[in-house]
């Protein structure tokens, strides 16, 4: 893994947290985007190096609305940037990771993205992320 990529963080409204985020960053998010296979809508910030994901769910029964209704908003994940999510699949799959996307699906931010159940990482919810080079 190369580099903590982001970290999203799971709110009830989009737009209000947007308000909130760019009073404490001193910015504006850079973009919004709607993942429709993951019933949710996303705004990325940039601070310095680093980014945060918002994400809003858009359906009833989104994991992120699941999410909120049984942890409250908060720290929903944290996604590591790699080079390679095949092989880095493949390696946490031998290393006894739970990989809940065997095959990387398209996420928001133009990047190609797996999670590792909680259960298999004390707690918490990872995303690998790859840059989709086209
Ligand atoms: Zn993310």
């Amino acid at each position: 893994m190369n580099k903590i990529e982001h970290i999203g963080i799971a709110v009830k409204n989009l737009k209000e947290s947007n308000e909130i985020f760019s009073k404490l960053f001193g910015k504006p998010h850079y973009k919004t985007e709607e993942v429709e296979s993951e019933g949710v809508n996303t705004s990325f910030f940039q601070v310095g190096e680093n980014k945060i994901e918002l994400l809003e769910a858009t359906k009833a029964h989104s994991p992120i609305a699941k999410f909120i209704e049984k942890k409250g908003e908060g720290i929903h994940h944290i996604a590591f940037d790699v080079t390679d999510i095949k092989a880095e699949i493949a390696r946490l799959k031998g290393e006894g990771f739970i990989v809940l996307n065997e095959i990387p699906k398209k996420g928001a931010d133009n990047k190609l993205v797996a999670f590792l159940h909680p259960k298999s990482t004390n707690g918490v919810l990872i995303e690998l992320c790859q840059e989709i080079n086209e």
